[in-house]
């Protein structure tokens, strides 16, 4: 079977590897891959330029979640970091003073503008780092091309998303989204294939705004998506009107979408009426939302969304995988 899951960072990062342990459960014989597929089409609106090094936070969540090297108690990077050599980077006044970056995570960093630098596009660059890991996933950054998110702050004035949620913990009122040069974008080599040839397509549990709703503006993918011959199953990345990690809620409230999980499904829409969704799974708290999701032409199911193991993330994966195939 082939899946193809649109994935943010973390929120994205723990429902694949869930995904990824589900299917090894089911085919315990693969010798550590499994005889399914797993394509990640990835969030690339994070990615920017800091101290002369290409940054991917979305694909580096992933990669550093399903190898095991990530900190789990943090949430983000790498497990075992030091900052030794950002605290001399902030000495020199290079980067931004309120974001640092781990000594091991600048590996990756370091290896991936060698390779862009070199003239590969990121998909290939992305291809060549996770290669160290045997991953059982495909990484796909959602596009080759710089369309970093810029946030419109209320005062008019625009910053890299970054900034908005990292310095600001997205705490100024943001008007709107915007991505860099989007119009002249391609998706990367292999993403179209993937949701085209997939059995299933999943939304991951990730933000619907800016890793969801930024892989969607490529030109051809949401098309693609709309289009596919699978079903397409949305896990809602919010739980009882609220957003489990992160702040996902200020990205929401900026595009006038509550923060519930019915409200979320009707912003990606049935595709019965041109919208995203077959499928859509909400927590059991919300299990009172499900008959308002179903008039939308969506299917609904109540099951636990809380990821908070690997157990709890393969199950969430399992009920995933029966509603879409209980769809199609
Ligand atoms: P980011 O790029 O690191 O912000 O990560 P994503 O976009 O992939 O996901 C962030 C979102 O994941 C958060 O806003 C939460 O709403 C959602 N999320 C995080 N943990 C969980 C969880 O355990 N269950 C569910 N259903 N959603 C989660
Ligand atoms: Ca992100």
């Amino acid at each position: 079977m082939k899946i193809t899951v649109l994935s943010g960072g973390v929120g994205g990062a723990r429902f694949i590897r869930g995904l990824r342990h589900r299917l090894r459960q089911v085919h315990p014989d693969s010798a550590g891959g499994t005889v399914d597929s797993i394509s990640a089409v990835v969030n690339t609106g994070d990615d920017m330029w800091l101290a002369g090094l290409r940054i991917a936070p979305d694909l580096d969540s992933i990669m550093y979640t399903l190898a095991g090297a990530n900190d789990e108690e943090r949430g983000w990077g790498r497990i075992g970091e030091t900052e030794r050599v950002s605290a001399e980077l902030h000495a020199y006044g290079v980067g931004w003073p309120w974001f640092t970056l781990g000594d091991l995570d600048l590996g990756t960093h370091i290896a991936r503008s060698y390779y862009l630098r070199s003239g590969l596009p990121l998909s290939e660059a992305t291809s060549r780092i996770t290669a160290r890991w045997n991953l059982g996933v495909t990484l796909l950054p959602a596009t080759d091309d710089e369309v970093e998110t810029q946030v419109v702050v209320d005062d008019g004035s625009t910053m890299h998303f970054q900034e908005w949620w990292t310095k600001h913990r997205a705490a100024l009122k943001a008007r709107s989204f915007v991505q860099d040069n989007v119009s002249d974008s391609r998706p990367a080599p292999g993403v179209i294939e993937a949701i085209t040839d997939a059995d299933v397509i999943i939304l991951a549990p990730s933000n619907p705004v800016v890793s969801i709703g930024t892989i969607l503006g490529i030109p051809g993918i949401r098309d693609a998506v709309v289009r596919a011959s699978a079903p397409v199953v949305g896990v809602s990345p919010i739980i009882a009107g609220s957003v489990v990690r992160g702040m996902a809620d200020a990205c929401l409230e900026a595009i006038g979408v509550a923060t519930t999980a019915g409200a979320v499904a009707a912003h990606y829409g049935a595709r019965s009426n041109g919208g995203l969704l077959d499928a859509w799974l909400v927590d059991e708290s919300d299990a009172d939302a499900v008959p308002a999701i179903e008039a939308l032409g969506i299917r609904a199911v109540a099951v636990p969304l809380w990821m908070r193991d690997l157990e709890t993330s393969a199950q969430l994966a399992r009920d995933a995988l029966s509603l879409a195939l209980a769809t199609g």
